[in-house]
Formats: C-alpha cells, sequence, structure tokens
C-alpha cells in the first residue's frame, strides 16, 4: 500500500501541531469531527467520480490513523459530553449498507486499527438495490448517443461519452431525488426497463453486517427503505425507523445505539417531530448531514457530519484541520 510521502508527512505534522496547540480549543472547548463515507470503490468508476476509491481510501485511513484520534462513536460521545475530548478527535461513519464497506473498507480499517460505525438501511440487504443506484447502473448500460426521457417529461440526454453518461446520471438523480416515492418509481422503473441485467450484490448481505459486528465495528440505523422521512406521516416514518432497528438487532444480536437521518438534511429530509421518535424509540444519539464538527453544545440528536473530497492528502488534511477551527454552526 502507497504510504504518505516523507516531504508531505512534514508539512502536514506541521499543520497538525499548529491546529493541535492552538486552534482546536482545549478541555471542553475540544471538536469532534465526524466523516461521512457512503461507498468505497474497488476501482475509480466513471459513473461515480464523487465516490472514493479503494486507493484514496487507504491513505485517507492512514492520515487519520497517523495524525488523528479516531475513536469508537460511543466513547467520542461520552468524551465529549464529559469535556475530555483528546486533541483532533474524529469518527468514522458509512451511510447505506454498500457492500464494499465490508470487502474494500474494512481491510483498510483493521490494518489501521481504526473502529467506524456502519449506517444500514435493511430494506436493500442480502439483493436489494437502491433507486439511486439503479438510475445510475442503468444509464451506464445503456448505448447510442442520447437518452430520451422526454415521453415521462424529463427531457433528452446525451450519454455518447463516460462523461457524459455520469453527468446524465446525476442530473437525473438530484430530478428525481425529491419526487413522490410512488412516482419517483415509475420513473425509476421507466429507465431501468431499457436495459437487462442491473446488479444485486451492490448492497451487503446480513452475513457481512454480522462480520462487521464481529470485527468491532458499531452497526447504527438508517431506517429500512431508505425514506425522506419529512415526507411520511408520523406512522411510517416511526415504523421506518423503529423496524430498521429491530431488523438490525436481529442480525446482530446487540443494541442498535446510533441513527442517521436518510438524506440528512433538518427540515428538508427530518423534521423535529421524527428527532423526538429517534429519541422514543431508544437510540443514544443521531447524526444528521448538516456540515461541521460537534462540540459539547452540540445536539446529540443531531450531529453534524462532513465529508473531505479532497483528493489528495495535503489539501484532505488542511480541509480536516480547518474544520475543527470554524465556528461552531
Ligand atoms: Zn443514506
Amino acid at each position: 500500500m502507497a504510504s504518505v510521502n516523507l516531504t508531505m508527512e512534514n508539512t502536514a505534522l506541521a499543520l497538525v501541531k499548529a491546529a493541535g496547540g492552538f486552534m482546536c480549543g482545549f478541555g471542553r472547548r475540544r471538536k469532534l469531527a465526524i466523516l461521512i463515507y457512503h461507498r468505497v470503490l474497488s476501482e475509480p468508476d466513471f459513473m461515480r467520480p464523487d465516490e472514493v476509491d479503494v486507493y484514496t481510501f487507504a491513505w485517507q485511513m492512514e492520515i487519520l490513523a497517523r495524525y488523528f484520534n479516531v475513536l469508537p462513536l460511543a466513547e467520542a460521545l461520552d468524551r465529549l459530553r464529559r469535556g475530555d475530548l483528546p486533541l483532533r478527535a474524529a469518527c468514522i461513519t458509512f451511510d447505506d449498507g454498500y457492500a464494499d464497506n465490508a470487502t474494500v473498507a474494512l481491510p483498510i480499517l483493521k490494518q489501521w486499527k481504526l473502529p467506524a460505525t456502519f449506517f444500514i438501511a435493511t430494506g436493500f440487504l442480502d439483493g436489494g438495490r437502491m433507486w439511486n443506484d439503479t438510475v445510475l447502473e442503468s444509464v451506464r448500460k445503456l448505448d447510442g448517443e442520447c437518452l430520451d426521457l422526454s415521453r415521462i417529461g424529463l427531457g433528452v440526454h446525451a450519454i455518447g461519452t463516460p462523461e457524459e453518461k455520469s453527468r446524465t446520471g446525476y442530473r437525473l438523480l438530484s430530478r428525481l431525488k425529491h419526487l413522490p416515492p410512488s412516482q419517483r418509481a415509475e420513473y425509476v422503473d421507466h429507465i431501468a426497463s431499457r436495459v437487462n441485467g442491473l446488479p444485486d450484490d451492490l448492497m451487503m448481505s446480513s452475513v457481512q453486517v454480522k462480520e462487521l459486528h464481529a470485527h468491532g465495528m458499531e452497526i447504527g440505523g438508517h431506517t429500512m427503505s431508505h425514506p425522506i422521512l419529512a415526507n411520511l406521516s408520523e406512522d411510517e416514518a416511526r415504523r421506518e425507523i423503529g423496524e430498521g432497528k429491530d431488523k438490525l438487532e436481529a442480525i446482530v444480536k446487540d443494541r442498535i445505539r446510533f441513527f442517521a437521518y436518510p438524506n440528512g438534511k433538518p427540515g428538508k429530509d427530518y423534521k423535529p417531530e421524527q428527532v423526538g421518535m429517534v429519541r422514543d424509540l431508544g437510540f443514544h444519539a443521531a447524526v444528521s448531514t448538516t456540515w461541521g464538527v460537534a462540540c459539547n453544545r452540540s445536539d446529540i440528536w443531531q450531529l453534524p457530519r462532513f465529508t473531505p473530497w479532497d483528493r489528495s492528502p495535503l489539501p484532505f488534511m488542511a480541509r480536516l484541520v480547518t474544520n475543527y477551527i470554524k465556528p461552531i454552526t
């Protein structure tokens, strides 16, 4: 595995020492960076240019292991409350339950002895596929120069090159994301009907969930079908959150303590009532996708996270460090 090179290491160390000594705060003011990942690709994929691949993930984990204090989420939150977080405290989280979390990310996490939390939408375990992957995988398989979706009001899109396919895929995802689920499913089925042989192994099996748990990783709730909770009735939302938790507890035979709101933007993707629901259903804390770092004044039912998107080590590290410095939102 490639190692972080020496020049970079010296610069990185200076950066981290400066941040650690002066800017990350002391005692009760210390902050917790909770990183969010989705997939870790076994090789770069033109359809998913924003997802990390195994090479990038490996050096990112090396940086975290060498220069940051990565803690299990439960310990980090205890220490956040008590005001004794170490400097440069961080947690690693994965959302959704992709199989590559077990096959690609787990060996690297184990190599660096890094704990992580995996928030899993149970409805896709054992052969399921999320609607966004159905769209991307369908567009990948399409032949020809353009995809004509004018019949369903989604326009005509260029798919002649890998870059065009990728752009079309992401454009369709943003058009479809906040539609009512039944209408979205109809459009997604229409797109998928144009190709054959979509993959059914993108998400974890129950056995892989057990494997992550057996390696000391935390398993967290992420509903069953990954809905926009804000659009559901109270009963539907409670069922999505509660049954997802029950199913995971049955798989790992342990308590599920943490929850991640699907899509995760407060007000848009979930409402205050659902924050109360998560608390009532026996979770200990929950994470959102609000951008930021947590401090001891943060709401433990809506902890902020962020994704470091840089694809080279120094900017990645600089972004991690500057996130501790930014004012808390
Ligand atoms: Zn998710």
